[in-house]
């Protein structure tokens, strides 16, 4: 039977509170963990719909006895931006109180737990990797939240370090299906891009935004390089962001057919006892996200897009006109990459400078910090 734990938040104010209701799926103590979240960004609805669908596909797996791991379901994991509005607009990507982006400055703890574990590490991996969670937890189990977002990302970590995969449902503005993933882990992830059908695969080891995913990929890849030569530290867990197209794509058909694409994977993985389903082609190789080119508007005016998200541009191609609505003239765009449009933004007046999407590239052209704000 499936189990609901409740979780309070620290309170932002005295008489308010939040709560996480983390659904758990299948047997504990499998030593195998799936975790799912959806909603970190609270305005981006597509992936909460997909984690109700995909909770009703485990609850039934469940009953069948077909789970070999426990899965740990979070389909609203930010109950703070979810109750955020300015003036009749959700807002969800950043807290009001702070300014802070949700999905931004998760505690990276890989120096401490390196100090932490000197000393207790051995020649086998699967030892290293308990060895790592636990002084991982104790940091976490340390720390005191001050902020209730500190509090939310610090819970949220903590139910999920120990999971063998880890994916946080995100969506764009205007988008195709596309993920974002460790370059270190991109084999274990690959097979998800697949079922998925994402059109963009985008890896980095560090895009400096220490957003959910990579709090885990980054950790154990930083303690591999620690101690590379001395102790084997394995991949820890396949962490991935997942970007369910834009904020408006919301639909039963579609938030369905991805929870059938995660059910899948996880099967592939050996997480689920069913019939692994043959894998579909990637539908393009995957690329750094430092290749991907942003484009900026040219002048300040009304934005017209000439290309639909998803296609495959070549360079050269004219991707967006900014009009100018007082003189009329017109200033275009072209894409100096060849690549898959994976996302665009969904304002159509624009101010000389503003992001406008991105293409993907296979050459590195961007380095330092390579989020989106
Ligand atoms: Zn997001």
């Amino acid at each position: 039977m499936s189990i609901r734990d409740t979780h309070r938040l620290l309170p932002g104010a005295d008489g308010t509170a939040h709560h996480l209701y983390v659904d758990r799926f299948g047997p504990s103590g499998t030593g195998r963990k799936v975790y799912v979240q959806a909603g970190l960004h609270a305005d981006e609805v597509p992936g909460m719909l997909v984690a109700a669908w995909l909770k009703t596909r485990l609850r039934a797996l469940e009953e069948a006895g077909s789970l070999r791991a426990e899965c740990v379901v979070l389909s609203v994991a930010n109950p703070i931006g979810l109750g955020q509005a300015v003036l009749g607009y959700p807002l969800g990507r950043f807290d009001l109180a702070s300014g802070r982006n949700f999905n931004r400055g998760f505690p990276m703890l890989a120096a401490q737990i390196g100090d932490a574990i000197e000393g207790r590490l051995n020649g086998f991996a699967l030892h290293n990797r308990a060895v790592v969670r636990e002084a991982w937890r104790e940091l976490l189990d340390k720390a005191a939240p001050r902020h209730p977002v500190d509090d939310l990302q610090r819970t949220l970590m903590q139910l999920s370090i120990d999971a063998d995969i880890v994916l946080d449902l995100h969506c764009s503005r205007e988008a195709a299906m596309h993920i974002y993933t460790g370059e270190a882990i991109w084999n274990e992830a690959e097979p998800l891009a697949r079922y998925l059908g994402a059109r963009a695969s985008l890896l980095a080891f560090d895009s400096g935004g220490q957003s959910f995913d990579e709090a885990h990929s980054l950790t154990w890849w930083q303690l591999q390089e620690r101690f590379r030569g001395r102790y084997p530290i394995p991949n820890g867990c396949v962490s991935v962001t997942i970007e369910h197209r834009g904020q408006r794509d919301v639909s039963d058909e579609l938030a369905r057919q991805d929870a059938e694409a995660i059910i899948s994977y996880l099967t592939y993985a050996g997480m689920i006892d069913a019939a692994v389903e043959p894998l579909p082609p990637l539908p393009h190789p995957a690329t750094p996200l430092a290749g991907s080119e942003q484009f900026y508007a040219p002048a300040t005016g009304v934005l017209l897009h000439r290309v639909e998200e998803g296609a495959h541009v070549q360079a050269g191609d004219e991707m967006f006109v900014v009009v100018d609505p007082v003189e009329g003239t017109r200033t275009a765009v072209h894409s100096s990459t060849s690549g898959v449009f994976y996302m665009r933004r969904d304002v159509r007046y624009v101010r000389a400078g503003d992001p406008l999407g991105r293409v993907t590239g296979e050459k590195t052209l961007r380095s330092g910090y390579l989020l989106g704000a």
